[in-house]
This record gives structure tokens, sequence and C-alpha cells, in this order.
């Protein structure tokens, strides 16, 4: 199969596979999803790209594993030294009188000692160094006396052993990194110390975005009354090349149907998912609903989510290449918190990465907070420890608009669909940035 036949959003009906398990909010916005049906909807909508590419090690971070990495060797592949000291026969130890023992040689790492070792002998020993054959226990250099060639270990001290045996943190043939892997530098090491030196990878995920609106400018250009700046493509474009996708800027589109049209094809047929921002408010329903329904099946949401109410999902087709689409609202905030709620766990899963919760705590809360039940709110907050106790507070002002408070923030405060007010010193659910961001 050709690259660009390959779909990462179902082919089958997408109302079909939502209609099973989007559930609306309660109370008096029933015609919301809530965030979690959202989250389902558009997971049983997407499936991993199935193109894999061979890549070097060394430029392999951050990419998701196609197959099980299986360790070729033991590791380690000798019993060796977890200290510096001497290598002994751990049957020449005395429980009742001192031990003496006569070193015969000198055991370095990469530097084995060859000789065998009989029974009062042993071997000066480096952390790593090889355990000579006939030795089975490493005494730390600490609790020796050292003369010359001879040593005392004195009696009652506990010798340990010391030893890190052969094969005891991965036996040949065991999974070393699992299909799905999002290599990570730790696993880009393990595969390093197997002598592994490429590995098989998914292909990365083309993901072609663009912003909407007629007041859009570029940075350098004049701002007439009421333009502003595009922050969007610049924030989309970022937090797309901080998950490894291949980021495909398409530019700011004014709303213009003609062009807007040009622009959802060229997407379409240029990638595997599309990610627009604005245009999807209640007001430019009108003109932006047919055109992206005219490309393909789109599913227009209002969800219960502060910020970033609107959304719309689906698959639309040009050239006959089918994208998956994201059309993000305008609010640079908004765009954000949908982003991480909504659309970054299906591009890991599109990009083949098994899927893992978000790590969620749970914190005090340093002040109280007003929350109407019936919709999930993600507020900015800031995580602070003092004395090994954390806790957190809010940014301060949540407008949608005002990208500091994302700037200003660790983590989001999320705020959970039933949660009323929230009292000073109340555990509330926090999503660290590290790590997500
Ligand atoms: P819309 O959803 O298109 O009505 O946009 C909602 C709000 O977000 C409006 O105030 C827009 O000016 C603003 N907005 C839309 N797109 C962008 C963008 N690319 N950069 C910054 N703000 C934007
Ligand atoms: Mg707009």
């Amino acid at each position: 199969m050709m690259a660009m036949e390959e779909s990462a959003v179902v082919a089958t009906s997408l109302r079909n596979i939502t209609a099973g398990i989007t559930g609306h909010a309660a109370g008096n916005d029933a015609q919301a999803l809530t965030v979690t049906a959202v989250q389902a909807a558009i997971h049983a909508c997407v499936v991993p790209v199935t193109q894999t590419e061979w890549v070097p090690l060394s430029e392999a971070l951050g990419r998701v594993l196609a197959g099980d990495i299986l360790s070729p060797i033991d590791l380690p592949g000798h019993d060796n030294s977890a200290m510096d000291g001497w290598a002994l026969r751990s049957a020449d130890l005395r429980a009742d009188t001192d031990t003496q023992l006569t070193q015969v040689g000198t055991a370095l790492a990469g530097h084995p000692y060859a000789g065998p070792v009989g029974p009062g002998e042993c071997v000066r020993i480096m952390t790593g160094a090889m355990l000579p054959a006939g030795t089975d226990s490493v005494v730390m250099q600490e609790i020796v006396r050292a003369d010359g060639m001879r040593i005392v270990i004195a009696r009652g001290e506990h010798a340990g052993r010391n030893v890190r045996h052969r094969g005891e943190s991965l036996l040949r043939g065991a999974v070393a990194l699992p299909a799905g892997t999002l290599l990570r530098p730790s696993g880009i090491g393990l595969a390093a110390s197997l002598g592994i030196q490429t590995v098989m990878v998914r292909r990365r995920l083309r993901v072609a975005f663009f912003s909407t609106g007629d007041e859009l400018r570029m940075p350098g250009e004049v701002l007439r009354p009421g333009d502003i700046y595009d922050s969007n493509r610049q924030t989309v474009g970022a937090m797309l090349e901080r998950l490894g996708c291949d980021a495909i800027d398409l530019g700011a589109i004014g709303d213009d149907p003609a062009r807007l049209e040009a622009a959802f094809r060229q997407a379409a047929a240029s990638a595997d998912v599309v990610i627009t921002t604005g245009g999807v408010s209640a007001g430019d329903h009108d003109f932006t609903r047919p055109l992206m329904e005219k490309l393909g099946e789109v599913l227009f949401w209002k969800i219960a989510i502060r910020p970033g109410r609107p959304m719309a999902f689906g698959r639309i087709t040009a050239d006959q290449k089918a994208a998956c689409l994201f059309a993000l609202p305008g609010n640079p905030v908004a765009v954000m918190v949908t982003f991480y709620q909504f659309v970054r766990s299906a591009l890991l899963a599109m990009m083949g990465q098994t899927p893992a919760a978000p790590l969620a705590l749970s914190l005090p809360l340093q002040h109280a907070l007003r929350k109407k039940p019936g919709r999930t709110e993600f507020l900015r907050g800031i995580v602070e420890s003092r004395d090994g106790l954390s806790s957190v507070r809010s940014t301060g002002s949540q407008g949608s608009a005002m990208l500091s408070s994302m700037c200003d923030a660790n983590c989001f405060i999320v705020l959970r669909h039933e949660q009323g007010d929230v009292q000073q010193g109340d555990l509330v659910e926090v999503m660290l940035f590290e790590g997500l961001i």
C-alpha cells in the first residue's frame, strides 16, 4: 500500500460509530456532549498508520516502535561486580574469626582476570569487571583491610554478594521494548545496551494545519483596526512538533469559502490529519458547516467543556485520500485545551503508541473556586511545592483568549463534569504540563 493511500481514520460511518458512545450532558445544556464521551468517540474512529521504516537508533528519539525489540543477548552478558572490592569464594568466609585471603590478580572492566581462583585466594576487582572463574561474591573495599597482597575481612562483617548476574536484567529472546513504545532516552539507551543499531518504527504522522479568520495577520504586517496576529498556527505547529509529527503549515486562510475549500482539499490530499482553528463557533456554522460536509463526514459537536465548547471532528477526502479532521475553536487557550484533551491522544494512537491514561494527581487547592456542575473545566493552575508538600492554585483570570495564563501555568486544574464549588483545602485533579505539553 502506498503511503498516501493509507488513512489513519476508519472508513465506516463516523456517525454510526459515535452514535453508541456519545453521552449528553445533563441539566440545562442537554445538547452538549461530555468530555469523556467525546474522547471515547474520537478514539473509536482512529487507527494507527500501518507503514513502517527502519531508522538508526541515534535518530529514533520520539518515534514509536512498530514491532517488539527482542533482546539478542543476555543482559548483562556475564556475571560482574556491582562494587569496587575483592572477588572471592564465599565458602572461604569465616564466621568464627577474621578471614585472610591472598590476592592473586586484578580484574578491571573490560580486562577480565583469566586465571583460576583457588581456596584462600581472591582477586582485586572493579565495578563492571567480569567475575573471575571460581569466585561467587565481592566484598566491598570499605570493609577490607589490605596489606600488600594479603587482605583481611573482619569477623562478623556482612560480606554480601554484590554480583550482577548474567541475564538478570534481560534474558536473550525476552521482549526488551514492546511494539507501541514511544522511544524516550531510556529506551534508546536500553536498545543500545543490546547492541541494536537500527529500529523499526511507524512512519511519522503527517498533520496539515491552518488557521482561519479575516482578522489574522502575520508578524511584520501592519494591524488594521480589529486585526490580530495569528498565534494559533504557531501554537499548533509547536504542539505538533513536540509530538514528533510531520507538521505541514498551510497558512492563515481568510473567511472565504473558495479559499477555505481549496485549503481543506490541499490538507486532506497531503496529510493523515487536518487541524484547523476558528470558524466553528455558532455564528460561523452556516458558512463552514456546509463546506466541511461537502468534503466528507464531519460531526459538529457542542461539548460541555470550558474553555473550548464547539469543535468539529470527522473525515474529509480529496483526491481519493482521506484525512481525519479536527476543527478546533478559535480562542487561543481553547485551542490548547482541546488539543491536549481531544487531539493529542488521538494523534498518539494514530502514531501507533500504546495508549496510556494521562497521569492525574490529586492536590489540595490553596483557595476556593466556583464551579457549576454539568461541564468539565480546565483551569490554568500553578502547582507549588514547599517542604515536600504540594498544593495548587489558579493563575487568576481564566479568559479563553489569554494565552499568558497558559504561560504562567504549569498544570491544568481539572474540575470534572459533576463537580460543584470547591473549598480551600479540597483535593482537586491536576494534570501536570510536564510530560503532557
Ligand atoms: P472564531 O471561532 O473564528 O469565531 O474565533 C474566536 C476568537 O478567536 C476570535 O476572537 C478570533 O479573533 C480568535 N482567533 C481565531 N483564530 C485565531 C488565531 N489564529 N490566532 C489568534 N486568535 C484567533
Ligand atoms: Mg473566525
